[in-house]
């Protein structure tokens, strides 16, 4: 009997079947735009067909020039381009899974000046203003959509999806926000929903009738002047009418301001909408965002809120989420923490998508966990994400591996990042890492400082040092005063601070402590209902765009958070996330200091010096504490000492402990995983 009885339930849609409910949903890796990368994309897709997915959706392609995303961008026209899909549909039939080419036109979302819409009304997010299409125009990407279907089933796709939400083409053409034509596709609500209904129809008549059919429908606009529930549910019906297989869920527009899958959106905090059009509809409907683990999936499911559920970016984390699910091992699952970092955050810096917890994603072709040769065995000296990742890639490989850790637990940084409210997906991180040691037998020697000495004594073939790094202490006359702490000593031994407190360096970890010190160990991510009220959701979308007037609680304390650059705070912050820490900064009131001059901390708080264009301000602020939030060093005298001492084996430094500057787990990971690959 399977711990998820509804997960591993295989669909029907009549003329084919699904062999469970979980759909890999689109996410465009990068790997789709160019011809030359799709052995690349078919490598990646038959992973996830192997690890037992039901229904893969690919990236979106577009079914016209106008529709591009990026110039150039991926799109599919012609039939001089089905060979490149076809190795992507027969790699992922060898599995027994489907797959659906996603259609997506992105209207004013297209980065490109030749970029079209419903109207010329220029996105917030996008620097080009489109060119309203005439109504022959809007025939013709009709008739466009159908060819691109057409020519999907030509190369072996079970199907498409055709994308209906998150702000593109089609909920362009829907709402009133984007669409002010005056002819038969503008005014009434009728008229906007008419191009989405006219896909549909134009798509079966091209690909006919035993084709899946899935349209993902915003059920939730979140932006002013988008749908109430009872257009969206009129547009539900129709599409169903219409003879759409599957609903798929799409939350909010690209532009909204609300967010919708990063870490500290709670798990599953949309299912509830998913579940209000299911009530109205007789076809499947596919809940979507937020939901990584398989209790999450079965809950949903269980509880009659969905019928499928979708997960991207944690099929990049895990290509074997299924398998693993359906053997009863989810604590072997490398959990998406929705950190954005190598996936989403690449997308929008023009690089190619990977994982931060799974380098191999979209590098399945060139990184690859071949057994090894040779057994060796190795030691690595650290249990952060660096070390850790090392010991399990070389011991999956057949290496035997001892881990020593000075600490008495695993997981390094990543430690502290869980200590932050809306991080505690972290912690998932480290349990993979705690049930893959365990798995792989691979010692690990707990509060255990390795010295050079014992070491070389040992006859370890390979030596890798992970020791990571430490907290810089900036020079500063008052830096040793019982008001500072650094954020390390905050969060590890969670110092409680007074009711004024200033936080030097605004970098990632800067913004964290921030919401850490604001939120005073109450995190919204854990409680869906309160998270929603912090930001004006209003999941029954009784007000047009499902928002409403948030309730945010008040920090319990005056927090200021300073940098010494005069660039706008937060700059340097990731560029899909950054703007959710500094919304939170806004909701939370703090204070922020730009081109700060730190000139001494004593009783009275910290002294500083603030330069605004030609004028400088001297300023007190009479804080109770102040954290360190100002970057780190690497710790790296093991690695120095053993080197000097010319050892016999292979000497590696990695992670943080190589380059603090850059500490950055992605990186870590990257560096680890690429090492132990060829130890
Ligand atoms: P960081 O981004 O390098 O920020 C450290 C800040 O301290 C800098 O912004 C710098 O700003 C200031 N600083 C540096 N040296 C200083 C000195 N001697 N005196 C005073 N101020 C100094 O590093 P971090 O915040 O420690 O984060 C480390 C890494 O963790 C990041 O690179 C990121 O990869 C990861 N991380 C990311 C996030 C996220 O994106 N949400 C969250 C946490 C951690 P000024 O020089 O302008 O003052
Ligand atoms: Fe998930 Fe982060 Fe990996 Fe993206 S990079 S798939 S968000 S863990």
């Amino acid at each position: 009997m399977s711990a998820y009885p509804h997960i591993f339930q295989p669909l029907d849609l009549g003329f084919t079947q699904l062999r469970n409910r979980i759909v890999m949903g689109s996410m465009h890796t990068g790997l789709e735009d160019k011809p030359e990368h799709f052995d690349k994309l078919a490598a990646y897709f038959e992973e996830r067909a192997r690890g037992g997915v039901g229904l893969i959706v690919t990236g979106g392609f577009s079914p016209n020039a106008e529709g591009d995303l990026i110039p150039a961008g991926s799109k599919l026209v012609d039939e001089s381009q089905l060979p490149w899909h076809r190795l992507v549909t027969e790699a992922v039939h060898r599995h027994d899974s489907k797959i659906l080419l996603q259609l997506l036109h992105a209207g004013r979302y297209g980065y490109t000046p030749a970029c079209v819409s419903a109207s010329d009304i220029k996105s917030p997010i996008s620097p080009f203003r489109p060119k309203a299409m005439s109504g022959e125009e809007v025939w013709q990407t009709i008739r466009d959509y159908g060819r691109a279907a057409r020519l999907a089933r030509q190369a072996g796709y079970d199907g498409v999806e055709i994308m209906g939400s998150e702000g593109y083409l089609i909920t362009q053409m829907i709402s009133l926000r984007t669409n002010q034509r005056e002819d038969e596709w503008g005014g009434s609500y009728e008229n906007r929903i008419r191009f989405a209904l006219e896909v549909v129809r134009e798509i079966r008549r091209q690909a006919g009738e035993d084709f899946i059919l899935m349209f993902r429908l915003s059920m939730l606009d979140l932006v002013e002047g988008g749908s109430t529930h009872a257009e969206i549910v009129q547009l539900a019906q129709a599409l169903e009418t219409e003879g759409v297989n599957i609903l798929n869920s799409g939350i909010g527009w690209h532009e909204a301001r609300v967010p919708t899958i990063v870490t500290s959106v709670p798990r599953a905090a949309f299912a509830e909408v998913t579940a209000n059009i299911r009530q109205q509809v007789k076809i499947p409907v596919v809940a979507s965002n937020r939901i990584n683990m398989p209790d999450v999936a079965e809950a949903v499911l269980a509880s009659g809120q969905a019928d499928l559920i979708s997960m991207a970016r944690p099929m990049l984390a895990d290509p074997d989420w299924v398998a693993k699910a359906a053997l009863g091992q989810a604590d072997e699952i490398n959990t998406c923490i929705a950190c954005n970092q190598a996936c989403l955050d690449h997308t929008f810096e023009n690089k190619l998508s990977s994982c931060l917890v799974n380098p191999r994603a979209c590098n399945e072709t060139r990184l690859q966990y071949l057994a090894a040769e040779q057994v060796k065995k190795v030691a690595v000296i650290g249990a952060g994400p660096a070390g850790l990742a090392c010991a399990v890639v070389a011991a999956q490989r057949g290496h035997q591996v001892t881990i020593f850790e000075a600490r008495e637990q695993i997981g390094g940084q990543f430690n502290l990042a869980a200590k932050i409210p809306g991080k505690e997906e972290f912690l998932e991180t480290i349990r993979y890492f705690r049930t893959m040691i365990s798995k792989l037998g691979i010692e690990l020697k707990l509060a255990c400082r390795a010295s050079a000495a014992e070491l070389q004594q040992a006859g370890f073939e390979e030596v890798v040092v992970a020791t990571g790094v430490q907290p810089r202490i900036p020079e500063l006359p008052g830096v040793d005063h019982a008001k500072v702490v650094s954020y390390q000593q905050l969060l590890a031994e969670g110092r409680q601070l007074g009711g004024r407190v200033a936080i030097m360096g605004a970098g990632g970890i800067g913004f964290d402590v921030a919401e850490y010190l604001s939120l005073e160990g109450k995190s919204p991510s854990l409680d869906a209902e309160l998270w929603r009220a912090e930001w004006g959701v209003d999941i029954s979308s009784q007000q047009a765009g499902g928002l409403t007037r948030p309730h945010i609680e008040p920090s319990p304390r005056k927090l200021y958070l300073l940098q010494r650059k005069t660039s706008s705070m937060g700059k340097g912050l990731n560029k899909t996330t950054g703007w959710v820490h500094k919304a939170a900064m806004k909701m939370k009131q703090v204070e922020m200091i730009t081109g700060a001059n730190y000139l001494s901390i004593d009783d009275q708080g910290l002294h500083i010096e603030v330069t605004d264009g030609d004028a400088v301000q001297q300023r007190l602020l009479d804080v109770d504490h102040i954290v360190l939030c100002t970057g780190q060093e690497s710790v790296n005298s093991l690695y120095q000492e053993l080197q000097a001492a010319e050892p016999a084996f292979g000497l590696h430094l990695i992670g943080g402990a190589e380059k603090a500057g850059e500490l950055d787990a992605k990186r870590a990971i990257k560096m680890a995983s690429e090492l132990a690959a060829q130890l």
